[in-house]
C-alpha cells in the first residue's frame, strides 16, 4: 500500500485547537475543510485558533473542522479552504461503532477482573471527574510478592474522542491477565512489575461522544463550564510549563486547546497529578536542562489518536530534553512494535502543559505520546480496524512494562527470544536453553537464569554463541544449566549484553519436566497388566 508519503500530519489530538461552546457543538453547519497556509506563522495562526486535525506541510495545507463562525475567521483573516470530501462527518457515533464499550462497560469490566483474578489485579479510584464520574486504575501486580517493583503507568482517553484508547488499554490488561501463569514472560512482569492502568482520564468526554450525546460527537475537552462554553483540554492543563505560550495551548474558554483558568485546574488533571507522583520519585533536577540519571526508573505512556505517531518530550521546546537520546532510544524501540514514525512532540507542533511533557519535567520518568491510527481511520476508526490498530501498541506497550525498572538503559540493549528443554534421567537434571539475541550493537554476551532473575539475586549461567564468535548484531546462543531441580515447572529466564555493555530486557519460558516419569513408569504399569 502506497504510504502517505506526504505527510508529516500532525498528531492528531496534539493539533486540535479551536473552540466548541454548547452552541457550536450543536452546530449543524461544522465542516471538515482543507485551509493552505504558506510559513510557520500562519500554521500557527491557525492552530491557535481551529480544531486541527491534520497538518500537510510538505503540500501546504491543514484539516480542520471548522463551524460558520470559525469559517468567516477563515475568510475575514484571508485565508482560503475547501471543502474535504473524504472525512464525512459521522455524527452517529457508538451506535455504528459496536467495538468501542461505554464507559460504564468498561468500568463493569474493571470489577469483573478485580473479583475474577484477585490475586493480580486490584481496582483503585483515584478521583473523580468534573460530573463526579470515578477516574478509575486497575493495578496489576501480583500481590503475594512485596519488594521495590518497578512501574508502569499507561493512561487513556484524556482527549473524549479518540475512542480506540481505551480498547488499546483494555487489551493490554487483558494480555496480562490472561497470560499470567500461562505464559513465562506475563507471569515475571506482573511477579515483579506493578502495571497501573488508568482506562479513561476524561470519561465525561467519552460519554459525550456516547449513544444520547450526537450533537456532542468528537468532544475533546472534559465537560466543565467557563466563559460561556464547556470543557478544558486536560492535555494542556497539568502543572508543567503550564500556560509558557498562546501557540502550545489556548487562554480562550471556547478554544480546543483551552489550558484552564489555572495549572492543574481540573479534577481530572489533579487526581493524575496525584497517582503519578504516588507511582513516582522526583529523580531529575529542577532546572530544564537537568539530565535524568540513567538508572531512572518508570515508565509513563499516554494514549491519543490519532496520527501514527510516537511522541517523546520535549511538546514546550525544539529544544531537545536533556534524555533526548535515550528517549529516542525508547521511542524508536515503541515503533519497531507499531510501525508508527517517532519523534520529539515539538518536531511538528508545539504544546505546553501536557501530561508527558509533566511526568518527564517534573518526575523524569520516560514519558511517551502514542497516537493511535491514521488520517483514515480519524477519531472514529471502523471496527473492521479495530485488531489491526490495538494489537501491535499492546506489543509496544507489553515491552515498556518489560524496560521499566532502568528504561534509559534495558531498551539500549539486545532483546532476547528463547526456548529451553528441561530433561530429566534419574539422578540427573539439567536445562538445555537456546536463545537469539537480536541489537542494534554487536552481541558480546548473554546469560540464563533459573527460577530467579537477575534484580531478585538470581545466579547467572553464561552462555555460549552457537558460531563460537560474539560478533553479531544476530547471534544464537545456547548453554547447559545442570542442576537439582525440584519436580514441577521452573522459569528460564535469558538476557544478552551488547558492546555498549548494555544488557537488554529480560525474556522467560517455562520449562515443564519433560518424558520422564511418565517415560520410565508407564511401560512398567503397562507391563504388570495380564
Ligand atoms: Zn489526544
Amino acid at each position: 500500500m502506497p504510504r502517505r508519503v506526504l505527510m508529516l500530519w500532525l498528531a492528531g489530538c496534539l493539533a486540535f485547537v479551536g473552540g466548541v461552546p454548547l452552541s457550536t457543538a450543536q452546530d449543524p453547519g461544522r465542516l471538515v475543510v482543507h485551509i493552505a497556509f504558506s510559513s510557520q506563522d500562519e500554521l500557527a495562526q491557525l492552530a491557535a485558533r481551529l480544531d486541527v486535525w491534520e497538518v500537510h506541510r510538505a503540500e501546504g495545507y491543514l484539516v480542520a473542522l471548522v463551524d460558520s463562525r470559525e469559517r468567516e475567521w477563515l475568510a475575514q483573516a484571508g485565508f482560503t479552504f475547501q471543502v474535504d470530501t473524504t472525512h464525512a462527518l459521522q455524527p452517529n457515533t457508538i451506535p455504528s461503532y459496536p467495538c468501542y464499550r461505554t464507559i460504564a462497560e468498561q468500568y463493569t469490566q474493571f470489577e469483573q477482573w478485580a473479583v475474577q483474578y484477585p490475586h493480580i489485579a486490584q481496582l483503585l479510584t483515584i478521583g473523580a471527574s468534573y460530573e463526579h464520574r470515578d477516574l478509575r486504575v486497575l493495578r496489576l501486580t501480583n500481590s503475594a510478592t512485596n519488594g521495590d517493583k518497578p512501574r508502569f503507568f499507561l493512561m487513556a482517553n484524556i482527549h473524549g474522542r479518540e475512542l480506540i484508547t481505551n480498547e488499546t488499554a483494555l487489551a493490554f490488561i487483558q494480555r496480562l491477565l490472561g497470560g499470567y501463569g500461562v505464559d513465562a514472560d506475563f507471569t515475571w512482569l506482573l511477579d515483579y512489575h506493578q502495571i497501573d492502568v488508568l482506562v479513561s482520564a476524561n470519561p465525561d468526554g467519552h460519554v459525550r461522544n456516547e449513544p444520547g450525546n450526537v450533537p456532542w460527537a468528537y468532544w475533546r475537552k472534559n465537560t466543565r463550564p467557563y466563559g460561556g462554553c464547556y470543557g478544558v483540554d486536560l492535555n494542556r492543563n497539568s502543572a508543567f510549563k503550564w500556560g509558557l505560550d498562546d501557540y502550545g495551548s489556548s487562554a480562550y474558554p471556547c478554544d480546543l486547546t483551552y489550558r484552564g483558568p489555572s495549572p492543574v485546574s481540573e479534577s481530572e488533571t489533579q487526581a493524575v497529578q496525584q497517582h503519578v507522583r504516588s507511582l513516582f520519585p522526583d529523580q531529575r533536577g529542577p532546572l530544564d536542562n537537568d539530565t535524568a540519571p540513567i538508572t531512572t526508573t518508570g515508565i509513563l505512556i499516554t494514549l491519543h489518536s490519532y496520527g501514527d505517531l510516537v511522541l517523546w518530550p520535549w511538546g514546550w521546546t525544539g529544544a531537545p530534553a536533556p534524555n533526548s537520546a535515550q528517549l529516542q532510544t525508547l521511542g524508536q524501540k515503541f515503533a519497531a512494535f507499531n510501525g508508527y514514525t517517532a519523534q520529539q512532540a515539538m518536531f511538528l507542533y508545539p504544546t505546553n502543559g501536557t501530561t508527558d511533557d509533566w511526568s518527564y519535567g517534573e518526575l523524569s520518568i520516560a514519558s511517551y505520546t502514542f497516537e493511535i491510527g491514521s488520517s483514515s481511520d480519524g477519531f472514529y476508526p471502523s471496527c473492521s480496524r479495530y485488531d489491526q490498530l490495538v494489537q501491535p501498541n499492546v506489543e509496544a506497550l507489553l515491552y515498556a512494562a518489560k524496560v521499566a525498572r532502568t528504561p534509559y538503559l534495558t531498551s539500549f540493549g539486545p532483546d532476547a527470544t528463547l526456548t529451553a528443554t528441561l530433561t530429566s534421567t534419574v539422578g540427573l537434571t539439567w536445562v538445555s536453553v537456546q536463545a537469539m539475541l537480536t541489537g542494534t550493537r554487536p552481541i558480546s554476551a548473554a546469560e540464563a537464569y533459573l527460577d530467579t532473575p537477575p534484580w531478585a539475586g538470581g545466579t547467572p549461567h553464561a552462555l555460549t554463541p552457537a558460531d563460537g564468535h560474539w560478533d553479531s548484531t544476530f547471534e544464537a546462543a545456547r548453554g547447559d544449566i545442570g542442576t537439582a531441580l525440584l519436580p514441577g515447572r521452573h522459569t528460564i529466564l535469558v538476557r544478552g549484553q551488547d558492546t555498549g555493555g548494555y544488557w537488554g530486557p529480560v525474556s522467560a519460558v517455562f520449562s515443564e519436566p519433560t518424558v520422564w516419569p511418565y517415560a520410565v513408569y508407564l511401560p512398567l504399569l503397562q507391563r504388570q497388566s495380564p
